[in-house]
């Protein structure tokens, strides 16, 4: 099958690459290698996934969500049978500083996508979305019934309204469209300033690590992996309009991971308080149970062995 990864140089992308390429798919994955963390990263995750399966075949193209001349040309010369759409700006707190870039790339940008998609055989796309257009719902497990009115950064209302043309798509041009709404998702690559990697790196440098609030906010983090098996689920299943939730339904307080990781790393960790900062939500909780019943999606790897398989990586990288 020949499949469009868009953001497949980042950190989920190049594993829903590698999965790809693991199952014989051609794959090309297109990416701006922009700088929100250093490009050559990005391009050691492709080798990585590359290396990691030795049965695909994979072209990278570099190129800009925003340029509806490189979607239209890339999606013209040769017929593909599925779109993921991973490439965006993430991160809700530098979504605050550049409110514009967020909105440019990650609404616009899927909007040129999508009419590329409709332009060139209109195949079926799924699309990451994310946990965090929840916003301060108190309303927990949240589930894809939950009103979502109400995001508390940039990055959410971005997400939220992609998820709003993406059903403008669906309904003028009947383009299949799913939508997942990931839940903090960790593991080997994360981005280097997301907490699990960012605290790992202090911790290992016999620094601070710095807790938002008084520790008790928590998230539903995710292993990359079940986010990948969620997601090749869900674009088997592809047909219409859908959202689902793919998280690990067991949120986790801030201080507790912090501890744990503390444990699988072997340091004491040095806390230091702050307060939290505008835009963060209180707490993500997934109900999983439409992409349990539907996509088959049983998250398999609990926090204890994700943190254990992360540190491994760690340390491979930084040795
Ligand atoms: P990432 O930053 O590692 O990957 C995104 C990739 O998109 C990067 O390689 C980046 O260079 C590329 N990109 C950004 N702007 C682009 C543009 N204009 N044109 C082409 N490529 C561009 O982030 P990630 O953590 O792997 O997240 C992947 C997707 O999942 C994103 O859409 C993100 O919003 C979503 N998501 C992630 C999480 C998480 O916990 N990591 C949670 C919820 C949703």
């Amino acid at each position: 099958m020949n499949v469009l990864v868009t953001g497949g140089a980042g950190f989920i992308g190049s594993h829903l690459v590698e999965r790809l390429l693991g199952k014989g798919h051609r794959v090309v994955a297109l990416d701006n290698f922009n700088d929100y963390y250093d490009p050559a990263i990005k391009r050691r995750n492709l080798d990585e996934a590359r290396q990691g399966s030795l049965k695909g075949d994979l072209e990278v193209v570099e190129g800009d969500l925003r340029d509806r001349d490189v979607l239209f040309q890339l999606l013209s010369e040769e017929p593909f049978e599925l779109v993921h759409h991973l490439a965006a700006m993430a991160g809700v707190r530098a979504s605050i500083e550049r409110p514009a870039l967020y909105l440019d790339v990650n609404i616009q940008g899927t909007m040129n996508l999508l009419e590329a998609a409709v332009a060139n055989g209109a195949p079926p796309v799924v699309f990451a979305s994310s946990s965090s257009v929840y916003g301060g719902s108190p309303h927990v497990p949240f589930s894809e019934d939950d009103p979502v009115n109400r995001p508390i950064s940039p990055y959410a209302a971005s997400k939220k309204s992609a998820e709003l043309i993406c059903h403008t798509f669906h309904h003028l041009y009947g383009l299949d469209i799913t939508c997942l709404r990931f839940f903090t998702v960790y593991g080997p690559r994360q981005r280097p300033e997301m907490a699990i990697h960012h605290f790992a790196r202090r911790m290992s440098e016999g620094r601070a690590v710095p807790m938002f609030g008084d520790g008790s906010t928590a998230r539903d983090y995710t292993y990359v992996d079940d986010v990948v098996d969620g997601t090749m689920a869900a674009a088997e299943h592809c047909g219409g309009y859908k959202i689902y939730n793919l998280g690990n339904s067991s949120p986790v307080a801030l201080k507790e991971l912090i501890e744990r990781l503390g444990s699988a790393l072997g340091i004491e960790p040095i806390i230091e308080q702050q307060p939290l900062p505008p835009g963060d939500v209180e707490q993500t909780w997934a109900d999983i149970s439409r992409a349990g019943a539907e996509l088959g999606y049983k998250p398999k790897v609990g926090l204890e062995e994700g943190l254990r398989r992360f540190v491994d990586w760690f340390r491979a990288r930084n040795t």
